[in-house]
């Protein structure tokens, strides 16, 4: 079972419970992109049955009428196992979900991954007419060439800053250096992009850019924030633009718990206080 203080960022252990998080979401007028936890699969199998749950997932989304979408990570679907497993699953999974008209996000990995999970999202995208969208790290130094070999291709982006830790040969380094380029992308999508733009960030100056950048180009946008993180700005801000929440689930959920309360100091005291019991 999840522990209390890992609930503030994980939806639970089973679909279900994300579905329910899902609802409540829904009721808040917020959507929900939810993620089933798994990732760096060095066999087929569990690639092959996190692409057979990820249909499940989408069956159960329509069956219930959420306003929600999957998210799915390239190394779950079998990337490090090969790059044609990874595009086998992926088709299965957006096959399945276009057929239904569900919404796939596909997140960006290390790196090293970045090619190929944009292979794949073109080939995906362009075969649907849409319906699929991919992550970019302003990080790295190729994200502007990635925006514009994306900016003409039907499907979405959603920009986020980045949560590796690439090396300097591929990347910005430095707080100051990547908001610069972040700032930089997503005028660039404003711009460029006709829709399809979706602001990872919880960044209040980054999103308060996404606000007036809408108001100077029109160019519809979305706002996509982690489940557990600012709560209350997201409630907030569905009432003047659409949010998304990202709400992972699943067995694996440690690994990304360590992640969000490791990568910034208040998450870190807020589970020190709840293990404290203070
Ligand atoms: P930061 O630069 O971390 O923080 C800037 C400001 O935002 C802070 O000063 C504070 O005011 C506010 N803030 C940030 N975090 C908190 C908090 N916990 N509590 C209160 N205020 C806070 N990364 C990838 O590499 N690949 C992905 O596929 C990917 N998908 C993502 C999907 C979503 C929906 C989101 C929101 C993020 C995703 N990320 C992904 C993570 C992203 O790259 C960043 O690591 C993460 O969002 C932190 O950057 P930030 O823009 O939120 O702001």
């Amino acid at each position: 079972m999840i522990p209390p203080l890992a609930r503030r960022f994980v939806a639970g252990e089973t679909a279900a419970e994300a579905l329910d998080h899902a609802e409540t979401l829904n009721d808040r007028g917020v959507g929900a992109i939810l993620n089933h936890l798994g990732e760096h699969y060095e066999t087929r199998d569990p690639a092959d049955a996190d692409a057979e749950a990820y249909q499940r997932l989408v069956d159960d989304i329509v069956q219930m009428g959420l306003d929600a979408c999957v998210s799915v990570k390239p190394s779950q679907l079998g990337l490090s196992v090969g790059e044609d497993v990874f595009r086998e699953n992926l088709s299965r999974v957006v096959d399945h979900a276009a057929e239904r008209d569900v919404f796939v996000w596909l997140d960006m990995e290390d790196h090293t991954t970045t090619d190929a999970t944009l292979d794949a999202f073109e080939a995906e995208t362009t075969a649907h007419g849409g319906g699929v969208g991919v992550c970019l790290q302003s990080n790295l130094r190729r994200t502007h060439d990635d925006l514009e070999r994306l900016a003409d291709l039907p499907g979405k982006v959603r920009l986020v800053k980045g949560a590796y830790d690439p090396p300097a040969t591929v990347a910005y380094r430095g707080k100051g250096h990547v908001d610069a380029r972040f700032r930089d992308d997503l005028r660039y999508m404003f711009a460029n992009f006709d829709d399809g733009i979706a602001v990872g960030s919880h960044d209040p100056e980054m999103i308060s850019l996404a606000h007036s950048l809408h108001e100077e180009f029109g160019t519809p946008y979305e706002i996509q924030m982690l489940m557990g993180v600012r709560p209350d700005a997201q409630f907030e801000l569905a009432d003047e633009c659409e949010v998304w929440q990202y709400v992972p689930y699943g067995e694996r959920w440690l690994s990304y718990f360590y992640r969000r309360v490791s990568e910034r100091k208040e998450n870190a005291l807020f589970a020190a206080r709840a293990l404290l019991g203070i």
